[in-house]
C-alpha cells in the first residue's frame, strides 16, 4: 500500500488553481426544465473543501444559498438508514446504478418494478415514503431537515419560489410516484412523500455547508466542523458506495474511473465528493452538462484529485501533516 503524505497548504493551493483554472470554463447551460434555476446568475461559482480534522478552505461564491436538488437524495437516504438499517434501504429500495438519467421512467421498469437506488429521483421518493413517523408530513419534514443540518453543522432553509416553480412543473416525478405506489415501493401517502422530496430539493444551501456534508461522510459519521456524531460509521462506507455507483448519474462510470473521486450532483449546480478519511469537497457553478452534472464544478473537483495524485481505488494511506 502506498503512503501518501500531504500537507494542507498543499492542499489548499491545489484547490485554489483548480478554482483559477475551471473559473474559466465556458460550455453547459443552466438546468431549465425547473424555471427558477434557468434565471440562476451563470457565472455563479464556489468551491470548499473540509478536512476530516475540521480545517477548511474556500474559494468564490461559497456563502451563496443555491437548490441543493438531487444532492438532498444524499442526506434522505443517510436519515433512511438511521431509522431503518442499511439493509432495510437495499430491501425496500436496492443499491443499483440505473445508468440511466436521474428521472428515468424506463429504470423503474427495467429494474423489475424496483427503485434501484435511493439517488435517482424513483428511489428518492421511495426514501421519502419511508422517513418516520409515517404519516406526519411535518414530522417527517422536520426529521428530514434536523439530520441535514446535523450533517451541514448549520441549519438550511426552503427556497420558496424554488419549491413554487418546480411543485407546478413535476409531472415527471408525479408519473414516477404512482408507478412506484404501483409496484408497491411507496411506504407512505404517495403525494406527501412526493411533495416532501420537491420540498428537500428545493432547500437552499451554501457550497460552505455542503463541504461540511461531504466530510461528515468522509469522517465515518462524525462531524469535523461540529464535533457532533450524526451517524453510525457502519452507514459511511455504505452511503459512499451508492454515491460512486450513481452520483453522476449515466456518467457516473466515467466519472469515478477519470477521477477516483465518488460525487453527486444536482440540478442546481452542486457538487458533493467524498474521500474517506481524507475530506469533503463541494463546488457549485450553475451550468451542467448533458447529464446534468456541473461543468466547472466537475473540472474543479477533477483537478484537485489529479494534481494531489489521489483516488477512492489507489490503495492509499492518506496523512495529513500540519
Ligand atoms: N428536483 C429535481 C428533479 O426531481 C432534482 C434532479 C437533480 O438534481 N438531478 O428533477
Amino acid at each position: 500500500m502506498d503512503d501518501i503524505k500531504l500537507s494542507i497548504s498543499q492542499i489548499r493551493d491545489a484547490a485554489s488553481q483548480a478554482f483559477t483554472h475551471a473559473s474559466g470554463l465556458k460550455g453547459g447551460h443552466n438546468a431549465d426544465y425547473i424555471p427558477y434555476l434557468a434565471n440562476i446568475d451563470p457565472d455563479l461559482f464556489g468551491l470548499s473543501i473540509v478536512l476530516t480534522d475540521g480545517t477548511h478552505f474556500d474559494f468564490g461564491d461559497t456563502t451563496y444559498e443555491f437548490g441543493i436538488e438531487s444532492v438532498s437524495k444524499v442526506p434522505t437516504a443517510i436519515l433512511a438508514m438511521k431509522q431503518h438499517t442499511p439493509r432495510g434501504v437495499l430491501e425496500k429500495i436496492g443499491a443499483d446504478a440505473t445508468g440511466l438519467p436521474f428521472n428515468s421512467i424506463f429504470a423503474i421498469l427495467l429494474e423489475n418494478d424496483h427503485p434501484s437506488t435511493p439517488l435517482v429521483n424513483a428511489g428518492a421518493i421511495s426514501a421519502c415514503s419511508m422517513i418516520s413517523p409515517a404519516g406526519d408530513a411535518d414530522a417527517k419534514w422536520k426529521a428530514i431537515t434536523d439530520n441535514i443540518a446535523d450533517l451541514c453543522a448549520s441549519p438550511v432553509k426552503l427556497i420558496d419560489e424554488l419549491y413554487k416553480s418546480e411543485s407546478e412543473t413535476n409531472f415527471n416525478n408525479r408519473a414516477i410516484t404512482w408507478l412506484l405506489k404501483n409496484y408497491n415501493r411507496i411506504y407512505d401517502d404517495p403525494m406527501m412523500s412526493l411533495d416532501l422530496y420537491t420540498r428537500q430539493c428545493s432547500l437552499g444551501i451554501t457550497c460552505s455547508q455542503m463541504a461540511a456534508m461531504a466530510a461528515t461522510i468522509a469522517s465515518g459519521g462524525r462531524n469535523p466542523i461540529s464535533g457532533k456524531p450524526v451517524f453510525d460509521t457502519e452507514i459511511a462506507p455504505k452511503i459512499t458506495t451508492l454515491i460512486a455507483t450513481v452520483g453522476f448519474y449515466q456518467h457516473s462510470g466515467d466519472w469515478l474511473y477519470t477521477s477516483g473521486l465518488p460525487a453527486k450532483s444536482g440540478v442546481g449546480g452542486g457538487v458533493l465528493g467524498v474521500l474517506p478519511g481524507v475530506m469533503g469537497v463541494a463546488a457549485f457553478a450553475p451550468p451542467l452538462d448533458d447529464a446534468g452534472n456541473s461543468v466547472k464544478a466537475q473540472a474543479a473537483l477533477l483537478e484537485i484529485m489529479q494534481t494531489l495524485g489521489l483516488g477512492i481505488m489507489n490503495g492509499q494511506n492518506v496523512t495529513i501533516v500540519k
